[in-house]
């Protein structure tokens, strides 16, 4: 039987961790973006592996030629098995954005961006799914992207994503609500972390702030990224479907409509989550600025399912016809 090639990476990357995760005595994860980095550099990079071992190792990356696969199958290879190493020990706030959110989230950056050169930014990076299912889609474009995470295993992962698909991503390892040092992007895409925000101090350099207690992350998420955004740049977040409805949304209702315009909601099918009230949408925003212009209306839609194609046909035309009438 012939097996494809996402499935042909999958298996090399996966058998490889396994010997050095037990080798090394780490984690699954953690092994995986030591193979991954081995792959990339053509040579096994840990010093302390016996010989047998580098010997099988060298033996099953040659196998390979990496230059054979599209970043594409890469991509889905490499996601394939971080959810296999995130099964083993799954923390909600850390999960990659599946394929069909970053597919979507693809489609409306290359609808709404027509310039051919920009920056993008991803303030909550994590693994680097959802940046490159994104940049992968706008194989034309010339653009210089950027990617924070706090993790030091998902953003070692993401650093090496991103250079097994060969994306020059610059990678800042650090809180975001900390001050970044870069210059503001066109565009944000990003995956909010959802949740309260520790630092009270940090957070009193933020408008958005709460009166009482910790502040919601995502909607410091919200105004960092917008700090660090140029006037009439976009962002694309993906939020919880309540975030316009908990105790600390008037700060963020007088928040929006002080910095933004608000382009369009869609609401994810239900079917994609645990239950109703962990469900997503896509907020699409963009800064104000001069001459900047509000819609007519919003794109407000509602995604009954992402798996039969003809709604999604039904769906991308709603959009298109949006666009024409905008
Ligand atoms: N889009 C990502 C992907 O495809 O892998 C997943 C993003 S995940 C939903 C949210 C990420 O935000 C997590 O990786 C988490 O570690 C990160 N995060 C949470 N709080 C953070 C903070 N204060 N500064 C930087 N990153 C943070």
């Amino acid at each position: 039987m012939k097996i494809s090639p996402v499935e042909e990476l999958f298996t090399l990357f996966n058998e490889t961790a396994i010997v050095l995760q037990e080798e090394l005595s780490c984690t699954y994860l953690e092994a995986l973006a030591e193979t991954g980095e081995n792959l990339f550099q053509s040579s096994i990079l840990q010093e302390e592996l016996s010989e047998l071992t580098v010997k099988r190792l060298k033996k099953q990356y040659e196998q390979v030629n990496l230059a054979r696969f599209s970043k594409e199958e890469i991509r889905k290879a490499f996601q394939l098995v971080i959810l296999k190493g995130m099964k083993e020990n799954i923390q909600p706030n850390h999960q990659m954005t599946p394929d069909t959110v970053g597919i979507l989230v693809g489609y409306l950056v290359s609808k709404f961006i027509q310039k051919q050169e920009y920056r993008l930014l991803d303030p909550a990076v994590g693994t680097g799914n959802l940046l490159t299912t994104v940049l992968n889609q706008q194989a034309q474009k010339n653009i210089e992207s950027f990617g924070v995470e706090i993790d030091d295993i998902l953003i070692k992962l993401a650093y090496v994503n991103a250079n097994l698909q060969e994306h020059s991503v610059q990678f800042f390892h650090q809180d975001t609500m900390e001050p970044l040092f870069l210059d503001p992007a066109d565009v944000v895409v990003s995956d909010l972390p959802v949740g309260f925000y520790p630092n009270d101090l940090r957070a009193a350099d933020y408008q958005i702030k709460a009166e009482e207690g910790h502040t919601y992350s995502h909607h410091l998420f919200i105004e960092q990224s917008v700090k660090h955004t140029v006037p009439g740049g976009y962002l694309f977040f993906l939020i919880p479907n309540g975030l316009f409805e908990s105790e600390q949304a008037t700060l963020l209702h007088e928040y929006i409509k002080e910095h933004l315009i608000i382009q369009g909601l869609i609401q994810l099918p239900e079917s994609m989550f645990k239950n109703k009230n962990a469900g997503k949408s896509i907020l699409i925003l963009q800064k104000k600025g001069e001459n900047i212009q509000t819609p007519k209306q919003a794109l407000l839609v509602q995604l009954p399912s992402l798996s039969s194609s003809a709604v999604m046909e039904k769906v991308l035309g709603k959009i298109d016809e949006w666009f024409q009438n905008r």
